[in-house]
């Protein structure tokens, strides 16, 4: 079987990869020749909007998927026709629109920080003096990884903030005084067979994740069955078939959702180690129309991720339990290269451990 994927970074390659195994051929389409997935399957390069590339990664293809939340939603419907595209379209447009996936949140009961809309920059100062101050004016569309977004502290905020948003439709939203970030991670099968992974801790800096432990420790009663909870919704209001990621704050007591990602995410890289199945493998499972893989995690587990540099393999695979992942992209100061994985059995082992990775990697402790 075939699968064509719309995007060739390393969420592509590790989705090939995890395909291998199962027998399946994977066909990807890039803009860029040197894409990472091109070391585990055919590559098209071409532009995400351009019909000709399309048409030729889609070509023979059992399905359609994408590893990137900034595919034109347009590209997707096209390719509906051919063979199904999974997950679901519409999937991918509420992801784009910060504001449809507000709105998707609230219609599930998903809590999420108070927030308002604005248009133009004359609706800022009503929407500061409805919500109240600090707050985060975020781009509705093309944001991710904190780009596109601009905290107001003060009135005088308000015109550099909508500049550094790019002047464009945003939402302005209570900067929340969270204790954690926090994701869940599920999978929906084309029979409406769901499998939710536990929840994870993500630990970010400038914007980019650094860290992530699994499962995430000390967990609040409650919030993990609530974030489940949140995700199953989430995945039934949109008939949401493979790995869905949402982003979450815990402050308070309580789970609030920031964002979602329609595809395999960062904070499931541990997963490939340290869980029964991998979002990678149980995405393919997924949109193929296979059985489920089951999602518990096995023993703890951290993952780190390999930022601008790489670090040395024979000090970081000294640490037992590390497993190392390269991504074949050239080094660049914040691009992510890679990523370490580390298994303990318990808590006290995995943090010594980790500790370690982090010494290999030059890092101080996250
Ligand atoms: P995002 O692009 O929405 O994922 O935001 C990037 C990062 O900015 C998040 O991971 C948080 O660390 C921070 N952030 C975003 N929204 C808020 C908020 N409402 N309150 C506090 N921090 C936020």
């Amino acid at each position: 079987m075939l699968v064509a994927v719309l995007g060739g970074g390393q969420l592509g390659r590790m989705l090939g990869l995890a395909g291998i195994p199962l027998g399946l051929r994977s066909r990807f389409l890039d803009p860029s020749p040197d894409a990472p997935a091109r070391a585990v399957g055919e590559l098209v390069v071409g532009a995400f909007d351009d019909p000709d590339a399309l048409e030729e990664v889609a070509r023979g293809a059992d399905v359609v998927t994408y590893e990137f939340e900034n595919v034109p939603a347009a590209s997707a419907r096209a390719l509906a026709g051919r063979a199904p595209v999974l997950p679901p379209p519409e999937a991918l447009e509420a992801a784009q629109d910060r504001l449809a996936e507000k709105r998707l949140f609230e219609r599930c009961g998903i809590p999420v920080a108070p927030y308002v809309p604005v248009d133009r920059e004359e609706d800022l100062p009503g929407a500061i003096e409805a919500l109240g101050l600090p707050a985060v004016l975020k781009a509705r569309r093309l944001g991710y990884d904190g780009k596109g977004q601009a905290v107001v502290r003060s009135a005088q905020d308000a015109g550099p903030a909508w500049a550094a948003v790019g002047a464009a439709p945003s939402i302005l939203e209570a900067l929340v005084p969270f204790e954690r970030e926090l994701s869940v991670l599920a999978v929906r099968g084309r029979d409406g067979e769901v499998r939710v992974y536990p929840v994870v801790e993500n630990v970010h800096r400038g914007g980019v994740l650094r860290v992530s432990r699994a499962p995430a420790p000390d967990l609040p009663e409650g919030l993990g069955e609530a974030a489940s909870a949140y995700v199953r919704r989430a995945l039934e209001a949109l008939g949401y078939v493979g790995v869905l990621a949402i982003e979450l704050f815990q402050a308070g007591g309580e789970l609030l959702a920031n964002e979602m990602a329609p595809r395999v995410h960062n904070s499931g890289h541990w997963t490939i180690e340290g869980a029964a199945t991998s979002q990678f493998e149980n995405h393919l499972r997924a949109i193929l129309g296979l059985p489920l893989g089951a999602a518990e995690a096995r023993g703890q587990a951290a993952m780190v991720n390999l930022i601008g540099r790489l670090p040395d393999p024979s000090r970081l695979l000294a640490v037992p339990g590390a497993h190392l992942h390269v991504y074949g992209k050239s080094p660049r100061p914040g691009r992510k290269l890679g990523h370490v994985t580390v298994l303990a059995p318990d808590r006290e082992t995995l943090e010594e451990r980790l500790a370690e990775v982090l010494r290999a990697v030059g890092e101080a402790g996250s």
